[in-house]
């Protein structure tokens, strides 16, 4: 049997119905779904652009009561470089996603029911007993991440209220292809907000299933709602890497803040993009004086923990002071008094412990559960 047929199966006997936030009935038994920028229209007996979300009878089911993955990961991994430095990140995620970026590093979850090379193994778990497991293994964050968040609100809503009850924090790791109705939705639950801004060119959006708009909208109302946003532009050689590009996306940022974290990460093959090579360092740092030169105040190179000297580290903007020092996802060290600078008093935007460990404790990431 192809593994998607088995999937299908598998996520068909673990749904649950729509929030009704997210669905608008239609004519004939149609839907409408509102969790994702696709607003996808669903006639009886069909799944949406994710294939995780179908009509059964008229009624929009979701994916409900399962993980495709579960494991603790150091926070600045999600990256949030600006929230809980040094802490760990209780993450788990469902399977399908309603982009196909051919260089997805979570391909085997999030083109689960697309391409029949992936496809993993899901365990039922209920909201009480994952918010019980970060509880056990004293994280202070949940977030919903490894395949599109988006598409499965409904449940991350559920997970991220027993969360709240146990006085956690929640996140999505997301590819900001959102609704309006969907960030209302979340909002009393989710406050770390990451977005990757894969491109600034609609025509490359295309190509891997979104629209640039989209994001570009949804960048600018998680600013305005309040949530604590951080975006990340995966620099891949040829795709998106050129000064054009990138200063584009640099000044949109500073336009929305220049308060908002960008990260700037390097591209290994895989999956189905195997051509362009790996991001060498020097564009890394490219893209970094771009970002620094449009006025954004925190600009991360990633993915080259070691190899990038100061830029993975956090500068306070008025005194120019190390505050957080990186390698990697590991915090060397945290001078951070609250949420200032130890040094000059200035404020650093960002979501601050008043007593937040000095250093990351990097004990073996990433634990796994059970
Ligand atoms: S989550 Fe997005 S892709 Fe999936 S059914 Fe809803 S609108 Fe369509």
């Amino acid at each position: 049997m192809p593994e998607s047929v088995r999937l299908r199966e598998l996520i068909e006997d673990n749904t649950g119905p729509a929030a009704p936030e997210l669905v608008v009935k239609g004519p004939n038994d149609a839907v409408r779904c509102l969790a994702c920028g696709h607003r996808c229209h669903i006639p009886v007996g069909h799944a949406g652009v994710c294939r995780v979300r179908f009509n059964r009878r008229g009624e929009l089911r979701v994916p409900f009561g399962y993980v495709s993955g579960l494991q603790i990961d150091p926070i600045e991994k999600k990256p949030f470089y600006h929230a809980f430095p040094g802490r760990d990140a209780l993450s788990f995620g469902m399977l399908g996603c309603d982009f196909h970026c051919g260089y997805c590093q979570n391909w085997v979850t999030s083109q689960a029911l697309r391409d029949d090379r992936a496809g993993t193994r899901v365990s039922g778990y209920s909201p009480d007993e994952l918010a019980d497991l970060a509880v056990e293994h004293d994280v202070p964050v949940i977030v919903s991440t490894y395949n599109e968040p988006l598409i499965t609100a409904d449940w991350a809503v559920c997970v991220f209220e027993a969360g709240r009850r146990r006085g956690l924090r929640c996140g999505f790791v997301s590819n900001g292809n959102a609704t309006p109705e969907v960030l209302a939705y979340i909002r009393p639950y989710v406050e770390l907000y990451k977005v990757d801004l894969k491109s600034f060119d609609d025509k490359h959006y295309r190509k891997l299933g979104g629209v640039l708009q989209n994001v570009l909208d949804s960048i600018g109302r998680l600013k305005e709602m309040g949530f604590w946003l951080e975006i990340v532009t995966l620099v891949v050689p040829t795709f998106n890497d050129s000064d054009d590009e990138l200063g584009q996306m640099a000044r949109f940022i500073a336009g929305v803040s220049p308060d908002i974290p960008w990260h700037v990460t390097a591209f290994h093959p895989d999956y189905k993009m195997t051509d362009p090579p790996r991001t060498p360092a020097a564009t890394l740092f490219r893209a970094y004086d771009i970002g620094r030169a449009a006025g954004l105040r925190y600009v991360y190179a990633g993915n080259l923990a070691g190899g990038v000297d100061h830029r993975e580290h956090t500068p306070c903007p008025r005194c120019g002071q190390v505050l957080i020092r990186r390698r990697g996802f590991y915090v060397e060290e945290n001078r951070m008094k609250g949420d200032a600078c130890s040094f000059c008093g200035e404020s650093i935007a960002g979501v601050w412990e008043a007593d937040p460990p000095r250093q990351s404790r990097g004990d073996g990431w990433p634990r796994a559960i059970r």
